[in-house]
């Protein structure tokens, strides 16, 4: 099978690949057409994800198809962006079908569960790493940045924090846990859940926004800087999940919320005035903490006392 062969057979067959709202032209061409209205911006962000760093090396080929495209669609929803389309850079050793099958399987789930159109890409040989870039369009102006949270504001997370870095040794295989515990758990690592409705529903609302993938308190860091904020977390309040603290203990979990990563849940700041209306529609958002005058993140106690910091937060290249 030959690299046109492969991409037609597997991904301008996909149904994610069909003719979709936005897009004006899709595989096939040189470039893709992306229509977006006047008065609209595109939003933009690329992930790569390689073997044996970010995901093990011989991962089942549907999951992994699912995890890579439901973490690149969270960069969408951290902005507030509607999903619009995705392209797809992938490096493979060899063309294996079944290999292929499977992976562009798991990539349609997702796509179609964030209503994603697949407009190109690239396929190369190489040792195994994909790219993917999103696209989404935003009314100009009301992208969710890292840069607005004002003192005052509350801090929020959209949901149960640590699942996914809990998961990570029942992934690896070096622990187990009951059935519906590990099934839980799995799911909120092969399957993260990009929050892309609640995004939207806090463009207007929210201060400032991201999506949490290095771990709360190392995102939450980012926050700060761009704000030119402090952030005090109350270690107390953050919420975790029945089947997290089934696996591991309350100890254990609270580390993986503060500093494990892999939640692909959005955490914001909010005005006060605004958690009602958030919080009818998405009864999940916690209020965690809150925005203050100063810089950095800081950890708070039942009592308010500071806590000392775990170090977190994966980064490349540092010795
Ligand atoms: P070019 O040589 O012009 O860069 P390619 O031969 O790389 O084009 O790709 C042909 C078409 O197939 C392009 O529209 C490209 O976007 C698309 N494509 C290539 N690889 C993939 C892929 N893995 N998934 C989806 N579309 C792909
Ligand atoms: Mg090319």
């Amino acid at each position: 099978m030959g690299e046109f062969e492969l991409i037609r057979r597997y991904f301008a067959a996909a149904s994610c690949a069909r003719a979709a709202a936005g897009v004006a032209l899709g595989i096939g061409d040189d470039c893709a057409l992306l229509q977006v209205d006047a008065g609209e911006q595109l939003a933009v962000s690329t992930d790569t994800l390689v073997a044996g760093v970010h995901f093990p090396d011989c991962c089942d080929p549907f999951l992994l198809g699912q995890r890579a495209l439901g973490v690149s669609a969270s960069d969408l929803a951290a902005m507030g962006a509607a999903p619009l389309a995705f392209t797809l850079a992938l490096t493979l050793p060899n063309a294996e079908p079944a290999w292929l099958e499977d992976f562009a399987r798991g990539l349609d789930q997702m796509a179609q569960a964030c209503g994603l159109a697949l407009v190109g890409g690239d396929t190369t040989r190489g040792p195994l790493s994909l790219t993917l870039s999103v696209f989404g369009r935003l009314p100009a102006g009301q992208a969710l940045t890292r840069s607005g949270a004002r003192p005052g504001d509350l801090l929020c997370v959209g949901g149960t924090l640590g699942d996914g870095a809990g998961a990570l040794p029942l992934v690896l295989g070096q622990t187990q846990a009951a059935a519906a515990v590990a099934e839980l758990l799995l799911a909120r690592y092969w399957a993260p859940q990009p929050q892309l409705a609640l995004g939207q529903l806090l463009r207007g609302k929210a201060s400032a926004a991201l999506d949490i993938s290095d771990g709360l308190l190392a995102d939450c860091g980012h926050i700060a800087r761009a704000s030119g904020v402090a952030l005090l977390i109350e270690r107390e309040r953050l919420p975790l999940s029945p089947a997290l603290l089934a696996l591991c203990g309350r100890e254990a979990a609270l580390a993986h919320a503060l500093g494990g990563g892999d939640d692909y849940r959005l955490a914001f700041t909010l005005p006060a005035e605004q958690l009602a209306a958030v919080q009818v529609a998405w009864p999940e958002v916690a209020v965690i903490g809150r925005v203050a005058a100063g810089e950095a993140v800081q950890l708070l106690d039942a009592d308010g006392q500071p806590l000392a910091l775990p170090e977190t937060g994966y980064q490349h290249f540092r010795p």
